[in-house]
This record gives structure tokens, sequence and C-alpha cells, in this order.
């Protein structure tokens, strides 16, 4: 029903089997996709153990979006190993913003942390898919993953709100520039998980709480919520959308004021 059988994807994002990547892996896995992953050097000796979890990732090779060098070097390795093969899925869920980002007021920080953050988290779709297009079939679908402090404060998110915008707006743009050959780009605005990246978000904790007591579906969203829409964009069953914001968050967007408050 997918249609995903023996399709080939490139996932960036796997750190640990909390992250969000990994339980995309799982999914696309299980409707027959073949995986290739994009790993950063720091979480090699955990990739190497999550590899032998999962027959269906075929390859793994060193990512670095912090360069147009050290990204290259994922498709060189890949293309040398798998001549002539080509992906149809692509899965950006890759975030950072330094540590001195939320250790200060907006105002003072750094310019190079907020270049930092704003390359990684949010520039990087552009190079991921700069470099990956030679590589990719026509009518491919890319996913990246965002969060709604792209367009309503969130305490304690700083630059990453910054960088959240830009990376939807980049899913835009990008649509549109790749549309005309077929090829589909989408993010899924997750609500809050527990994941090594949301560690850094001081106060998490206290937005989960919040989320669960007041989000419609009076829950907050896991892993499997977001894999789960994520195989869908990448399925021929979403084959008319594309450079769209989807929001996977226990309905929690649409809400303005807080159930909590009716209890005061
Ligand atoms: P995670 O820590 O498991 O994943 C973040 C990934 O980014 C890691 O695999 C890390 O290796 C990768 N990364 C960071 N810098 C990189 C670089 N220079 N080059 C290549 N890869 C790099 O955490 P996660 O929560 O699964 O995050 C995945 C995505 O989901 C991120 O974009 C995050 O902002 C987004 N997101 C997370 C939440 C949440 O609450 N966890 C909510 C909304 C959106």
């Amino acid at each position: 029903m997918l249609g995903l059988q023996g399709k080939v994807a490139f996932v960036f994002g796997v750190a640990s089997e909390d992250s969000i990547a990994w339980a995309i892996c799982k999914y696309l896995s299980d409707s027959g996709v073949k995986l290739y992953l994009g790993y950063q050097k720091r979480f090699m000796s955990r990739i190497f153990q999550l590899k032998e979890k999962l027959p269906s990732i075929e390859g793994f090779y060193p990512l670095d979006v912090a360069s147009d060098a050290t990204t290259k070097e994922f498709f060189d390795a890949f293309s040398k190993e798998n001549p002539g093969m080509k992906a149809d899925i692509l899965i950006h869920a890759i975030g950072f913003a330094p540590r001195a980002c939320f250790d200060r007021p907006i105002l003072f920080v750094e310019d190079s942390d907020i270049n930092t953050a704003m390359t990684i988290s949010a520039n990087s779709l552009q190079r991921c898919l700069k470099f990956a297009l030679p590589h990719l079939n026509p009518n491919s679908s890319t996913i990246t993953l965002t969060y709604a402090a792209s367009t309503r404060y969130v305490p304690s998110y700083g630059i990453m709100s910054m960088a959240k915008a830009a990376l939807e707006c980049w899913t835009r743009e990008l649509a549109c520039h790749l549309g005309p050959e077929g090829h589909r780009i989408n993010a899924i605005s997750s609500g809050p998980i527990r994941t090594i990246a949301a560690s850094g978000i001081p106060g998490f904790d206290n937005i989960l709480n919040h989320v669960a007591d007041n989000a419609p579906l009076r829950r907050n969203v896991n892993q499997d919520d977001v894999a789960g829409t994520t195989l869908w964009l990448a399925s021929p069953l979403a084959s008319g959308v594309t450079g769209q914001v989807i929001h996977v968050d226990a309905g929690y967007s649409i809400t303005m004021v807080p159930e909590s408050i009716m209890k005061e």
C-alpha cells in the first residue's frame, strides 16, 4: 500500500536509540526501504551498535554538515561503494546550537554562535540537497524536522527559533525550486520529545509537562508519532504534498489559552 518496497533512503540525524531519526529508520525498514546513514563521527560507536539491530542499514558514512567538504564526504563514500545507485528519500533530522546560545540573553549571543546554529540547523538542508541531488531519483521525497518556535515564542528556545524559521523557509524555497522535477520537500513540526538534542534546551521538562496538560490529545508525542507521518510523506500516498509544515504535536499548536488556567 505504501509503495516503498525496494526504495532507498539517506537518513541523517541518528545519534542514539532516542533519536527521532532512529524511529524513522525502523519505520522505513519495516516498509522495505534500504537505508544509508550519515553520522557524526562523535556518535560512531553508537551507530555501529545500532546497525546490528537493523539489517536494512546497508551503509553508513561520516557526515558533518558544517562545511561543503565534510558534507560531500558522505556522498563520495556512498557513490564509491554503490556506483550508480540513487535514493528516493532523504531524511534531514539535524539540529545543533552551541551551548553559549542558551547561556546568555538572546541580545548578547555572539555572531559566531548564531552562525553555527543557522548553518547546522537551517542552511544544512540546502547543503545536503545540493550534494544529494545527483544521487536522487526524480520524484524523491525529503523530510526535515522543525519546531513550532519558528512562528511563536517559546521561552529558552532562543536562537533555535530563528534557525527553525529559516529551515521552514528553506523548505518552501527548495520545494518550489525542485518541484518541477517532481522532488518534494516537507517539514514535520514535532512536539517536544526527550532526545540528546532536546536535553540542551533549558526547562525542557517543564515544556513537556505543560504540553501533556494542555494539548488537545492530553499527551506528548513520541518518536513513533513522528515516524508514522514521515513514512506517509516519504510515500507516494503524499505525492501531492510539498513545501508544507505538518504539525505532529498532539494538536498543541492550535491552542492559544492554556486549559490549565481554568483550574486556577
Ligand atoms: P538527536 O540529538 O537525536 O538528533 C540530532 C542529530 O543532529 C544528531 O544525530 C546529530 O549527530 C545531528 N547533528 C548535529 N550537528 C551535526 C552536524 N554538524 N553534522 C551532521 N549531523 C549533525 O535529537 P532529535 O530530537 O532526534 O533531533 C532531530 C531533529 O528534530 C532536530 O532538527 C531537532 O531540532 C528536531 N526536533 C526535535 C524535537 C524534540 O523535542 N526532540 C522537537 C522538534 C524538532
